[in-house]
């Protein structure tokens, strides 16, 4: 069909905005067809653009030059129209539309381009396969949950600024180009072509850009910035992602998590209209650990996990003791009730445990109404071990007790899943939709697998005050001043204090191992930036998408991201990675190793 000139592309009205008040107008609309109804006569078109949907009419009688064009419509093409509004009649009325009860009479039609047809429908559910709609991202981006989810994160932006443009927060954006920094993920890189050999690392997070800001007297600062961490990708996870990151001079803990609290409150009243309880509660990392196996419980879950260590050391059940004789735990989940789990179910979270979670098995006993426990493992049980889970689990006919005897992460890691996958089957949520708190008192240092001290979030975190003498003689018991949000069970960051003293951030560099010439190469200039009068500094960083995908609802961070990379790092519509040139190479000063890539 021949498309037409342009002439004047403006529009009287959005086409969501027509009601029945604009009867009798004459308006201009204009966006994509969204749909299009041959009805032997009359031609009905649901035009679309960004506001919405109004339904466009073409009578022969009317124009029938326009008419005898709409025929040829195909889903997509893009018109404008003018033409009047109409009341429809009671029984075309679509209650399901805002501007279900009008529609437009068109006079003139103007094809301003046709559509290769969509390779799924926009309107309504699809159940194409998400490749498919990643390498066709505009056709997904103009259906609605894409359309809502990114206008969700604008709003979002919108009110996190807002928020700390008034509390004095200064926005500052920091370098893509950046320097290594140990984050704890594979940087990616960038050669230098100025500098053969020489690379630019992409940044993790700019914290220690943000703490050089701070230093150089920007109190306060934030940045909505980009990340990038070379990391395997999961639902959750993706290479580049977005933090609300945020720095401040001269706080303690409390002071930083009531600006947290703030912005979190605003944003759920902002984008969701959502009034969330205040202040939000704090539970101590230990605590979260021992109750829930997790440092980002979902405290509406009603079940709690009961530790057992103490009653198998020096047990006669091997299994168990041997557990603890490695320095391991044993810990129960107990579920009262539980009759809804069959012996087949128990078998089958037995096997997701071993297969998805590493555990190495699943123990379990099952009380039955007489109060007898069967469970294969019950015959190993002395008597008073049998009275002491009982007390402590609170066992009762109906009950199921599932164990695990492993090293604490482990242990902890199978309990906790199984404590959310079983709550949420059971139904065992508190009433409330949203479950805000922050996590607390964190360690600074954690025993890796070699035995030795690592980091728990990242080497610049600043110990608590009254420790700092341990750093000396007992670094293990060094507490941090590390903390967390979480929202059902989602973390959605991070922060600290941060060391402001050189002597005391290069003692915990030391004992995570770094001798003083690597300290000088690596962070030579952060050390030099606290010594140039660094005040006492703190600050956060939200992971945005995770926080946007966890208000908008969705499964994948890819439902939140206008363009994001597959499970396996690719981004289908610009076909990105792709290949360069040898001429590029060759000005960058690489050269392809044979058998990799092309
Ligand atoms: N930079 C830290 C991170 O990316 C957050 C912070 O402590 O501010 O995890």
């Amino acid at each position: 069909m021949q498309l037409d000139g342009l002439g004047d592309l403006r529009r009287s009205h959005p086409c969501d905005s027509l009601r029945p008040e604009h009867v009798g107008r004459e308006v201009v609309v204009a966006g994509w067809i969204h749909t299009r109804r041959d009805h032997g006569g009359v031609i009905f078109v649901d035009l679309r653009d960004a506001s919405g949907l109004v339904q466009v009419v073409f009578r022969p009688d009317v124009d029938p030059a326009s008419h005898a064009r709409a025929h040829h419509l195909r889903s997509e093409f893009v018109v404008l129209v003018r033409g009047v509004v109409e009341q429809r009649a009671p029984d075309t009325v679509n209650p399901g539309l805002p501007t279900g009860e009008v529609e437009v009479s068109v006079r003139e039609l103007r094809l301003l381009n046709t559509a290769t047809p969509p390779p799924f429908p926009i309107e309504g559910e699809t159940d194409a396969e998400e490749a498919v709609r990643l390498r066709h991202r505009i056709h997904d981006l103009r259906r609605p949950p894409l359309q809502r989810a990114l206008r969700l994160r604008d709003r979002l932006t919108r009110s996190v600024r807002g928020t700390l443009g008034g509390l004095g927060f200064v926005d500052i954006e920091t370098p893509v180009l950046a320097k290594a920094t140990p984050e704890g993920a594979r940087d990616f890189l960038v050669p230098s072509r100025m500098h053969p050999g020489q690379f630019y690392a992409l940044p993790q997070s700019p914290q220690l850009l943000k703490q050089l800001l701070v230093i150089g007297g920007f109190e306060r600062y934030y940045q909505i910035a980009h990340c990038f961490r070379d990391e395997d990708l999961r639902a959750d996870r993706q290479f580049e992602f977005t933090q609300i990151d945020l720095e401040m001079a001269f706080v303690g803990v409390d002071d930083v998590l009531q600006v947290l609290e703030e912005l979190t409150v605003r944003a759920w009243a902002d984008v969701l209209g959502v009034q969330l309880p205040r202040p939000f509660r704090r539970l101590a990392y230990r605590e979260a650990m021992d109750r829930y196996g997790i440092d980002r419980p979902d405290t509406r879950i009603q079940l709690e996990l009961v530790e057992l260590t103490d009653v198998f050391a020096g047990s006669g059940f091997r299994a168990f003791r041997s557990a603890v004789d490695d320095g391991g735990i044993v810990k129960c989940l107990p579920i009262h009730g539980a009759d809804a789990l069959s012996r087949g179910d128990v078998d089958r979270l037995e096997a997701f445990a071993r297969k998805e979670l590493g555990a190495r098995g699943l123990a379990w006993v099952r009380v039955s109404a007489d109060g007898t426990w069967q469970s294969p493992i019950v015959k190993f049980f002395s008597e008073d071990e049998h009275a002491r889970i009982a007390e402590r689990t609170g066992a009762r006919p109906g009950s199921l007790l599932l164990f695990q005897a492993d090293q604490p992460h482990r242990a902890n890691h199978v309990l906790a899943r199984l404590r959310t996958d079983l709550g949420h089957r059971l139904g065992r949520l508190e009433d409330r939709p949203w479950d805000v708190l922050f996590v607390v008192d964190f360690p600074l240092f954690e025993t890796g697998d070699d035995d030795r001290l690592t980091y728990l979030h990242m080497p610049f975190v600043a110990p608590v005050e009254e420790d700092l003498s341990l750093l000396e003689g007992a670094p293990e018991r060094v507490r941090g001043t590390h903390y967390d949000l979480v929202a059902n069970g989602v973390e959605l960051g991070s922060g600290s204090l941060r060391n402001h003293r050189s002597d005391v951030q290069r003692r915990i560099l030391e004992i995570l191992g770094y001798s003083k010439a690597e300290m000088e190469q690596r962070f030579g200039f952060l050390l030099n930036a606290l010594d140039a009068g660094a005040p006492p500094h703190g600050g956060f960083a939200f992971g945005y998408d995770r926080l946007v995908l966890l208000m908008a609802g969705g499964e994948s961070l890819r439902d939140v991201i206008a363009f994001p990379k597959t499970q396996r790092g690719q981004d289908l519509l610009l076909e990105a990675p792709g290949e360069v040139d040898e001429e590029q190479l060759a000005e960058l000063g690489l050269r392809r190793r044979p058998g990799r890539g092309a």
